[in-house]
Parts: C-alpha cells; sequence; structure tokens
C-alpha cells in the first residue's frame, strides 16, 4: 500500500489549520477526521454549536457592510488573483483535498482548475452583470427604470466531502464577488481542504472576516445556520436538501440546492465506441464514482453492445488503482468505511437478486482500507436498487436498448435529473436528442466535463435532483436582491386631477392600441 502522503506533516498543518475556525468560546469537542488511504486518525476538527455560528454570522454581517462599499471592480481582483494563486499552490492543496478524502491525485486536480476557472469566469464577467442595467419602462420614454443588484447580506454555504474544494469556493466566489459575506459549513470529513483554501482566498486580499468558516455535524451546525443568513446554498443529498428546503421556506430564505442524480448516458446507433468508451470510463469512475454527475445507468443501442461491453470492460481492467500521490493512479480511495459498506451492499443486493458482474464487485483492503474495485453490471432489472437509487461509488450497469426512443423513455424513468450523455456522430441528432432528456445539463460526446467545464452556462437539476442553479448569470444574481428603481419623467400613470376616469380609461386604450402595433 504506496502511500507518499506524510501523515506526520499534514497533521501539523491541519492543527495549524484549526486556528482559522471561528469559536464563540474554548473546549469545543473535537471531531476526529481519518486519513481515507490508511484508515488512521489525522486530527480532529472543533464540533461547532449554535454560538459558534452566532459569532460567525455576526462577523461576516459586519465585514460584509464594508466590503460591499467597495468598488465591483476592486472585489474582482481578489478572485482574479485567486484564479493564480490557486495554481501556484496547487501542491500543498492537493496534499490536503487527498488526505481528507483519499481520492487520485488527478481528481483532486480537477477541483483546483474548477476554482480557477470559476475565479477567473467570475472576476471578469461578474462586474458586468451586477452593474446596474437599464429596463423597459411601464410608458416607453416616459418611465425610465433601471434594475440593480444588492447583496443579500449573509450567504450560508453548507457542502459534502465528494469534491471539498470545489464545492466550498466555487460557490462562494460568486458570493463574495456579489457583495456578501459567506459563512461556510463543510462536510466534517472535510473541513480541512475549506481552511486551506480560506487562507488562499485572504492571501489574495479577501478580507479575513468575511468568510467564515464552522466544522461541525450538518444537524448542530446546519439549522442555526439556516436561521441566522440571508440565503442558503446546499450541495448533498436529496434527502438532507429536503429538510433544508423546509427550513428555508419557513424562514422565507432563498435556496438553491444541487442534490443526488442516477445519471444516464445514451450510446445510439451511430456512436463513435472509443468516445463512448472513454466517456463511461471519466463518467463512471472519475473520483471513484463519488460524483453527482457519474453515469450509472448506460443505455446502450443493441447493434452496439456487444462491442461496447467488451471495450468497456477492457478499458476498466486496464484502470490503476491505488492509494497515494502517484499521479499515475487513475482511481483511489472511497471516503470511509461506511461508504465503502453502502458501495458493498448495493452491489451485493443486485448480484443476490439476479445481477451479473462483468468486472470488479470486489473491495480491495491490501490496496487500501476503503479501496473498491472499478464495477460494471448487467442484467440489473427494474426491482432491484442499484437500477433506481444513487450508488455514489465506482459502479455502473449497462442496459440493451432497441431504439433510440426506448433510451430517451428509459432516461427519463427517473425521480432524478442532474446530468446525462448522449454518444453519436451525428451532432444536430445528439443535441436534439439532449433536449428530450430530463436533467439539467446534457452532455453530447463527453460525460460531465464539457457542460460543468462550461462555467458561463448554468449547472444545476431538474425533479428531485434540485433547485436553482449554480455557474453563469443565475449563479452569481441568486446571492443579490433585485431592485427596480423606476422614474416617471413625463405625464402621470394614474388620471391627472380634472381628467374624467372615463376619459383616462379612453386616452389609455388609445396609447396602448399604439403600443400593441409599434416595436416598443
Ligand atoms: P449529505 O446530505 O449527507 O451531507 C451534505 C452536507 O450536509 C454535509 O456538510 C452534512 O454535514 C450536512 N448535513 C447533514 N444533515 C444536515 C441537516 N439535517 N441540516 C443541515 N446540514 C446537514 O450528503 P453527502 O453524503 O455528504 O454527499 C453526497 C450527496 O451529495 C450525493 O447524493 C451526491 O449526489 C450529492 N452531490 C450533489 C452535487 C450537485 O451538484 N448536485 C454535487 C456533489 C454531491
Amino acid at each position: 500500500m504506496a502511500t507518499t502522503l506524510d501523515v506526520e506533516t499534514e497533521r501539523d498543518e491541519f492543527e495549524r489549520l484549526v486556528d482559522g475556525v471561528t469559536l464563540a468560546g474554548d473546549d469545543r469537542e473535537g471531531i476526529e477526521v481519518v486519513a481515507s488511504f490508511t484508515g488512521e486518525p489525522l486530527a480532529t476538527i472543533p464540533a461547532g454549536t449554535a454560538e459558534d455560528v452566532t459569532e460567525a454570522v455576526e462577523r461576516a454581517r459586519e465585514a460584509g457592510k464594508r466590503w460591499a462599499d467597495r468598488p465591483v471592480a476592486e472585489r474582482a481582483a481578489v478572485f482574479e488573483g485567486l484564479a493564480e494563486l490557486i495554481l501556484d499552490r496547487q501542491a500543498g492543496m492537493l496534499d490536503v483535498i487527498q488526505a481528507e478524502t483519499g481520492k487520485a491525485r488527478l481528481d483532486a486536480f480537477e477541483e483546483v482548475i474548477d476554482v480557477a476557472g470559476t475565479a477567473r469566469y467570475y472576476a471578469a464577467e461578474g462586474p458586468g452583470m451586477l452593474a446596474p442595467a437599464k429596463r423597459r419602462g411601464a410608458i416607453p420614454l416616459a418611465t425610465r427604470v433601471e434594475e440593480r443588484h444588492h447583496p443579500v447580506g449573509v450567504v450560508g454555504i453548507i457542502s459534502p466531502w465528494n469534491y471539498p474544494l470545489a464545492l466550498t469556493v466555487s460557490d462562494a466566489i460568486p458570493a463574495l464577488l456579489a457583495g456578501n459575506g459567506v459563512v461556510l459549513k463543510p462536510d466534517e470529513h472535510t473541513s480541512f481542504t475549506a481552511l486551506k483554501a480560506r487562507e488562499l482566498l485572504i492571501e489574495a486580499g479577501l478580507p479575513e472576516d468575511l468568510f467564515q468558516i464552522v466544522t461541525g455535524e450538518g444537524v448542530e451546525v446546519g439549522p442555526p445556520l439556516i436561521d441566522s443568513v440571508d440565503y442558503l446554498t446546499f450541495t448533498g443529498s436529496t434527502e438532507t436538501g429536503r429538510a433544508i428546503a423546509e427550513q428555508c421556506g419557513r424562514n422565507l430564505i432563498d435556496c438553491s440546492l444541487e442534490l443526488g442524480g442516477k445519471n444516464p448516458m445514451l450510446v445510439l446507433d451511430d456512436a463513435d465506441l472509443g468516445k463512448a468508451v472513454r466517456g463511461a470510463v471519466v463518467g463512471s469512475f472519475n473520483n471513484a464514482g463519488q460524483l453527482c454527475l457519474a453515469a450509472e445507468r448506460i443505455y446502450v443501442h443493441e447493434s452496439l453492445r456487444e462491442e461496447f461491453t467488451e471495450r468497456f470492460v477492457a478499458a476498466t481492467e486496464s484502470l490503476t488503482l491505488g492509494t497515494g500521490t502517484d499521479w499515475g493512479i487513475d482511481v483511489g480511495s472511497l471516503i470511509s468505511a461506511e461508504h465503502l459498506g453502502r458501495v458493498e451492499d448495493h452491489v451485493d443486493d443486485a448480484v443476490e437478486k439476479g445481477a451479473t458482474v462483468l468486472t470488479g464487485g470486489q473491495a480491495r483492503p491490501e490496496v487500501g482500507p476503503y479501496v473498491y474495485e472499478p464495477t460494471i453490471l448487467t442484467d440489473v432489472t427494474d426491482e432491484i436498487a442499484l437500477c433506481t437509487e444513487e450508488t455514489f461509488g465506482p459502479v455502473t450497469a449497462i442496459y440493451g436498448v432497441e431504439s433510440e426512443a426506448e433510451a430517451i423513455e428509459r432516461a427519463n424513468d427517473t425521480d432524478y435529473g442532474l446530468n446525462a450523455s448522449v454518444y453519436t456522430e451525428d451532432s444536430e441528432r445528439g443535441r436534439e436528442v439532449a433536449a428530450r432528456i430530463e436533467a439539467g445539463t446534457v452532455n453530447v460526446n463527453d460525460a460531465y466535463v464539457a457542460s460543468y467545464g462550461s462555467v458561463d452556462a448554468p449547472m444545476g437539476g431538474f425533479k428531485d435532483s434540485g433547485v436553482g442553479r449554480r455557474h453563469g448569470r443565475e449563479g452569481l444574481l441568486k446571492y443579490t436582491e433585485a431592485q427596480t428603481i423606476a422614474e416617471q419623467r413625463t405625464g402621470p400613470n394614474a388620471p391627472p386631477g380634472p381628467v374624467p376616469n372615463e376619459w383616462y380609461a379612453k386616452g389609455m386604450t388609445a396609447l396602448m392600441r399604439l403600443l400593441n402595433r409599434s416595436p416598443f
């Protein structure tokens, strides 16, 4: 079990990072964080309380008032700096991500690139999106209307463990750029990644108090956080998302929820099998399948099924499994013993009920305590949980289909709607099929990076996969209160004093008729 990650060095680094956590009092209990590569204890994080949340939100709110007063170009410069800094400091960042999650180095690198791309995008485009914009007035020329965007105040972010850098910092960037303070509750497995990222943000020029982190259990820190912020961004499971949405609803605060998926990949009869096999490997096994966008259902046209299956199995068997910082490792560890158990249960249940394992299907303790083989199944019938429920591990299943229509119907036969992919050599057909799939992002001849990496376009879920969007205009303006300022320059919008109501109504009718026929 070769790992070049020095646990002792990481421990020192982690103890130092804990100083960055806001604590209202001393002597918080600790939550143990385990190194997923080895199962050894790494360090402890403070178990935050409601008191800590109050303190963190107050500090972020105060700092936010000063930050919002700064010109937007000045705020954007911080993220322009971050986009470079994260690339310069990637080695240390990758070590911490890997120590906490056990993922392969290339999977951790994907997070670094995501933050760099998001920071660069919002630094360049954000100020324009936030600038006051002219809107069409009630009466052309007479009513002058402007739309303005104000920060909401303090944004709360509750994040999961699977992409601990990307799903904390990349969501915080637009919130901060819009002029808000942020209080983040990272997942209890992966708080150190968030703490290290906060240091980078401060080095890039972010005021210290503006971005607060409260570590701890979701059930302890989450509810008081939702009770004290002005907007809540959540990424995690659909079940937790429902509980969070209920509380946000009671508090009348807006929220965005990026939830689970059971994502289909469609291999149409004219697909290039080289592209499709590559996409299936990336889509199913990147991040050891602990990816909300992962392809867990692969629908292949019967005419290609045999060859696709053979080539996909061969490509999967050539992947290098491992634990450590070596760039040559393709598939790393799962996060924890508990999660490994969940993945094993899903596969074992499917096999018991008649599914066939084409490759994989076993834990690999000699590689790492939570390592599971990349696994491909077939003969998974509709009543098997693995067919409909998210596995969130390196496990996928192949299903044969007779036609494009059947592939689309089966792809849509789910409560989820996060991501999908379509493989075809006919680009127009690909885009038409994509538009008929009920998912927030659909990739043609790519698994997920094409859509997720296109930060200018919205990303989020249909159906039970979420509410709201990250990325693009939507991903920035959701962190603002839109305000309409309307100035009536000439003529009243109500009957002027001496004019009888009936005359006024006639005049307005004539005006509306004129407008109906005019280009305004
Ligand atoms: P989870 O819902 O268990 O936990 C996510 C976060 O919520 C953690 O920080 C946790 O501490 C916190 N939490 C738990 N209970 C809470 C409560 N009652 N109140 C407030 N906060 C609470 O999810 P997970 O298992 O860590 O993450 C995996 C899930 O996340 C998968 O379903 C995956 O598909 C989804 N995910 C979605 C996206 C997306 O963009 N749609 C991205 C990554 C992961």
